[in-house]
């Protein structure tokens, strides 16, 4: 049995404050995974130093972000330390649909709306693993080596992040971060063992 076309997508949402190492975590398991596609969200926070238009985000203005939020475009939006953030319906529905897995990285209140809707492939599709730091002090290292926010930036980032960590216990996974290769295989195993759930199957296998 071909066991990719006999399933739908996984829709896993990845969530964990800024310096989680989410974001470097979805983009390694997306290199190694060819049924797997990582969602380009949209954002209004300016573009920083390094980061490419239509590769790391959709850059627009808060007129098109909300021109795209009227035209019902976004799966889910949320403001994020004053900026605005959205992933596209476009970028997720056809994919599950055709039986590729999607993942995004988004923030706890992007994952709390996309929890809570009831449209039946969003929820059949939904799983949701959360990412943290091992400790307080290790987050605020990470945080602190980024580099590339200002001093009230950063406090900024300790507030959301503290905020953020409240609400791990309502993702379905968990992972304390380690090294990047500990990371990369617990966030495998989760992401195997969700291909294989009997209710992701479409049809009975043939003997
Ligand atoms: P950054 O600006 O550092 O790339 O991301 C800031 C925060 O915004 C991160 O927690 C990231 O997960 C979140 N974020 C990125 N894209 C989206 C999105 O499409 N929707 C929501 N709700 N949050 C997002």
């Amino acid at each position: 049995m071909n066991n990719h076309s006999q399933r739908k997508g996984i829709l896993c949402v990845v969530s964990g404050p800024s310096g989680s190492g989410k974001t470097t975590l979805c983009r390694a398991f997306n290199e190694q995974d060819p049924d797997c596609s990582y969602a380009i969200s949209c954002t209004t926070r300016p573009i920083r130093e390094g980061e490419v238009n239509g590769k790391d985000y959709h850059f627009l203005d808060e007129d098109e972000f909300l021109a795209r939020v009227e035209a019902g475009d976004l799966l889910e939006h949320a403001r994020v330390h004053g900026n605005l953030y959205g992933t596209l319906k476009s970028s997720v529905i056809e994919q599950v649909e055709n039986g590729k897995d999607v993942l995004i990285d988004i923030d706890v209140q992007g994952a709390a709306l996309i929890r809570e809707n009831q449209d039946p492939v969003i929820s059949a599709c939904y799983v949701d693993i959360f990412v943290m730091p091992a400790s307080q002090e290790e987050l605020e290292k990470r945080l602190g080596g980024r580099g590339t926010e200002s001093a009230q930036d950063f406090d900024l980032r300790m507030q959301n992040a503290r905020e953020e960590i409240d609400q791990w216990e309502k993702y379905h996974y968990a992972i304390i971060s380690g090294t990047r290769e500990e990371d990369l295989q617990k966030f495998s195993s989760i992401i195997h063992g969700e291909r294989n759930r009997a209710r992701r199957l479409q049809a009975s296998p043939q003997y």
